[in-house]
């Protein structure tokens, strides 16, 4: 594959795409973001990397955060986690509260704020150090010691999160969360508070497209079944209502996040991040979605 050739091309295609969309507003610090911004990074398994754009700028990941926070609470609860968190595509918004009243304080998915929480409640269980431990964590897999929580963010996301903490209570009150919910918000405050550019993510998710192994390092992340769980979830499930749109369109796995940030993995060759932070109405970055499915197609290369 020519990927110098290609990002040739996106750099065309790119300035072809309409701004259209907005910054997410609902948590009053994303509002401050260049709505304009656009990155975009891949870096394959023989260690090459490409970039475009805004690609070494740090934003906030939001979302995509909880691809990690699953794959460290599965690396420590192994089949008990699936008794407390599904792992089917909701088809509602990812803040949504109906689906879990029905299906009694069991979410869909880990992907989802209400499984995002359930994957925190066990990660605050499980770790003494929750917060320091869950950022070394993705230190040591992207190999990049700066990478942070952003106190500004995680603080203005408590001010206003009325809905995660409707979630958090409904599903106490259904016994799916253990702790202190004030423990398990706050550090899922910080979780979706983690900036990191699309350099940064490419490097952090590239154990995902390596069947669970980091490429540079050679060290094990997670087991080869456990890479292959974790990819079918964001193929299902990493686009809040607009997952079968992503299979549809662009056909990898991947996770978005309302700061309009996108990683996908290319199983077997590259992980790719874009960001560009107007969304579409289903929470997921407009241009984002738009470069990826030209990605896709003009390499003819998906997963499908
Ligand atoms: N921190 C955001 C929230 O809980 C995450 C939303 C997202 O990126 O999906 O509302």
């Amino acid at each position: 594959m020519d990927y110098q050739k290609l990002f040739s091309e996106i750099a065309v295609e790119s300035k072809k795409v309409e701004a259209i969309g907005e910054v997410a507003s609902y948590i009053p610090e994303l509002r401050n973001v260049d709505p304009d911004k656009f990155g975009i990074h891949l870096a394959t398994l023989d260690k090459q990397n490409y970039g475009l754009g805004d690609y070494n700028e740090r934003f906030s990941i939001q979302s995509i955060a909880k691809v990690l926070s699953l794959t460290l609470a599965f690396e420590l609860e192994e089949g008990e986690l699936w008794k407390r968190v599904g792992v089917e595509p909701s088809g509602t918004p990812f803040n949504s509260l109906v689906q879990l009243e029905y299906e009694n304080g069991i979410p869909r998915n880990p992907l989802i704020n209400a499984g995002a929480l359930v994957i925190c409640d066990v990660l605050v269980s499980r770790l003494k150090n929750p917060k320091q431990e869950f950022i070394e964590f993705i230190r040591n897999i992207s190999g990049i010691s700066s990478i942070d929580y952003c106190d500004r963010i995680a603080e203005s996301e408590k001010l206003t999160s009325y809905r995660n903490a409707a979630l958090i209570n409904l599903m106490k009150a259904y016994g799916n969360i253990t702790n202190d919910i004030q423990v398990v918000l706050d550090f899922y405050f910080n979780l979706c508070s983690i900036e990191m550019s699309c350099k940064e993510l490419t490097h952090a998710f590239l154990f995902l497209a390596a069947n669970g192994a980091n490429p540079v390092t050679g060290e094990r992340v997670v087991n080869v079944s456990k890479s292959k769980r974790i990819n079918a979830i964001m193929q299902l499930c990493g686009f809040y209502d607009e997952a079968g749109e992503f299979a549809f369109k662009v056909g990898l796995p991947g996770k978005s996040g309302v700061g309009g940030g996108i990683m996908a993995i290319h199983p077997g060759n590259y992980s790719i991040a874009v960001w560009s932070p107007r969304l579409n109405s289903k929470g997921n970055s407009h241009k984002g979605m738009k470069i990826l499915e030209f990605l896709t197609t003009v390499t003819e290369a998906s997963i499908f």
